[in-house]
């Protein structure tokens, strides 16, 4: 659903990727993916990675893996697609509330390209002293999330990798300050309002 440059993502480069994920803009209602492209042998030769590498059964061309989209899923994600558009504006109509009222609190607020319509997948915030808000908005009943604790090159299974962690001041602050705001295309206006108080009483 992102516009950026003139058209919608997914159909400007030779391929992309997009996760169906349960909490993504559209969630199937277990782990779900596809791949997008317009190039005919790259499509075959995505259709045969998903499928153990093969295009004839019991065939195998290449080493695959088993990542076919369930047919199940695939239903799920029919009847809720034509639904996407009309959630995604409703997403952008509460990042505008956040974006509006919490403009002087202190918080750093969500960048945006210029000529992008973001869909809001999250609206993550950053604060230096983000354990205090976050555990203000807990105990005001609001639950929020940290995306992500750690970086990706601070994980155990990336330890060998030769990273000068002096050379990432900012990626080594981050995992402190991020804190993901409720967002949902089901979120009432109250429920906003509510976050937003709870965050100006903390901050102000
Ligand atoms: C959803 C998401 C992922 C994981 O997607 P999968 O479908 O689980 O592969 C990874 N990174 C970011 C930023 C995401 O939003």
């Amino acid at each position: 659903g992102v516009e950026a440059e003139g058209g919608r993502v997914g159909g400007g480069g030779h391929a992309a990727a997009f996760s169906f994920y349960p909490g993504k803009n559209l969630g199937a209602l277990g782990d779900g993916g596809a791949v997008t492209t317009n190039d005919p042998e790259l499509a075959e030769s995505v259709r045969r990675l998903r499928n153990y590498g093969a295009q004839v059964k019991y065939q195998h061309e290449r080493v695959g893996a088993n990542s076919r989209l369930d047919e199940l899923q695939a239903a799920f994600l029919d009847v809720k697609l034509p639904h996407l558009d009309r959630w995604n504006a409703r997403r952008a109509e509460i990042a505008e509330q956040y974006s509006h009222a919490l403009a002087s609190l202190g918080l750093t607020l969500p960048w945006v390209a210029p000529e992008a319509e973001p869909v809001w997948h999250l609206y993550v915030v950053r604060h230096p002293e983000r354990d205090r808000v976050r555990a203000a908005l807990t105990s005001a009943g609001i639950e929020t999330s940290v995306h992500y604790p750690r970086n990706p090159g601070d994980q155990v299974a990336y330890a060998h990798l030769p990273i000068d962690r002096t050379r990432l001041p900012v990626a080594g602050s981050l995992p402190h300050e991020l804190l993901s705001l409720p967002m949902s295309p089901v979120m009432t206006d109250d429920q906003v309002t509510l976050v937003i108080r709870a965050l100006q009483a903390v901050l102000r």
